[in-house]
């Protein structure tokens, strides 16, 4: 992915691009990963970086009808104890800073989302954080 948009954005701005590939185009780790494009729980340094991409993502996405499959589901982080959690909260400020439409689930708010039943045993009774990308 990286050297086909390298390819793409060097083209838009005026210059000849071949593309050499040795495979499958996109065939290598950009086949095989999850697909999470995370802002969440970033370094304030490197936030504005990530809502970036996320915005070319979305861009591409349009420019080609939808057909790379991108979608904002959102991500959740959760907590197994009152201690982690209010660790993990205090990202909440740089989510802040930065506009981002992060925020502390209750616990009823969470158990909506996880289904009971897909808990592993010995799971925790959770607490969580949710941001909406
Ligand atoms: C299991 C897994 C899960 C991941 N999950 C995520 C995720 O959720 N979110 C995220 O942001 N990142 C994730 N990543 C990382 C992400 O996939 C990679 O960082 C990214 O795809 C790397 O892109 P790339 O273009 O640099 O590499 P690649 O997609 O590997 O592209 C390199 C290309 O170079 C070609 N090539 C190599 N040598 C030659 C040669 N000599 N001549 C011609 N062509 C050659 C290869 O065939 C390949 O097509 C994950 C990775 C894995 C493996």
């Amino acid at each position: 992915m990286i050297g086909l948009f390298s390819a793409l954005y060097m083209q838009r701005s005026g210059l000849k691009v071949v593309i050499c590939e040795k495979g499958r185009i996109a065939g290598e780790q950009s086949s095989r990963n999850w697909g999470w494009i995370r802002q969440h729980g970033r370094d304030f340094a490197e936030l504005p970086i990530m809502m970036e991409a996320t915005r070319l993502w979305e861009q591409v996405d349009q420019e080609t009808n939808g057909r790379i499959g991108f979608k904002r589901e959102g991500l959740c982080y959760i907590a197994s104890s009152e201690k982690k959690l209010a660790k993990r909260a205090k990202w909440l400020e740089i989510a802040k800073e930065c506009q981002l439409d992060t925020r502390l689930l209750s616990k009823a708010e969470l158990d909506k989302l996880i289904d009971k039943s897909a808990r592993g045993k010995g799971s925790h009774d959770w607490v969580g954080q949710l941001i909406r990308q």
